[in-house]
């Protein structure tokens, strides 16, 4: 699924289950940080345009590099380093960072019925076993933008119930504008459909 979807719903998740800011930002990253090893599709790009040599990072190791095992491993020991509750938030991370497993296996298709997504769980280092399912949705198909909008109503309506959203996973003062802003679109809206009183 796409970064957005998985931090999303590990926002969600995070909100609900962890009791200071801290953690909540902790587990909310742990549903985004296997796609860092995505981040070779810069050096793909950005190669052959700054006069360098075309490599295919982004194809080797996008899904074998951090979507599996070692990946959990290592994304659970850094980001309990910084946790105040260790133990709930090793549980949690381990938690957020398979959902985000699972959901790649069921929803990261290319466009081509033939561009499947597989899991290699003791990836970067064995290829076997490898997980793959053949009607896997299109990663822009009508299935994600549905898991996308309900946990984006979601956090919205937790956003507004706690005084938090997702923005808070990267910075605070964005946050509290953003927050601030949600609040003032939800008294308007209150407002125009508040019934009138009766006339007497
Ligand atoms: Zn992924």
């Amino acid at each position: 699924m796409s970064p957005l979807t998985h931090l999303f719903t590990s926002w969600v998740i995070a909100a609900k289950a962890t009791d200071n800011p801290r953690d909540c930002r902790l587990v909310a990253l742990a549903g985004i940080l296997p796609d860092v090893d995505g981040l070779g599709l810069v050096l793909d790009i950005l190669g052959p345009v700054l006069g360098g040599r075309q490599t295919h990072f982004y194809h080797q190791y996008h899904h074998y590099l951090l979507h599996g095992a070692f990946g959990a491993m290592a994304i659970t020991l850094l980001l309990t380093l910084f946790a105040r509750q260790r133990w709930r938030v090793a549980i949690l991370v381990l938690l957020v960072f398979h959902l985000h497993l699972f959901c790649d296996f069921i929803g990261s298709r290319g466009p081509s019925p033939e561009d499947l997504w597989p899991i290699f769980y003791f990836g970067p280092f064995d290829k076997d076993p490898m997980w793959i399912w053949k009607d896997q949705w299109r990663l822009d198909g009508w299935q994600n933008k549905l898991v996308f909008l309900t946990v984006f109503v979601w956090s919205l309506k937790l956003s507004l119930a706690r005084g938090d959203s997702v923005v808070g996973v990267f910075h605070r003062r964005a946050d509290a504008v953003v927050v601030g802003v949600l609040r003032r679109w939800q008294k308007a809206l209150g407002g125009r459909f508040r019934s009138e009183p009766p006339k007497t």
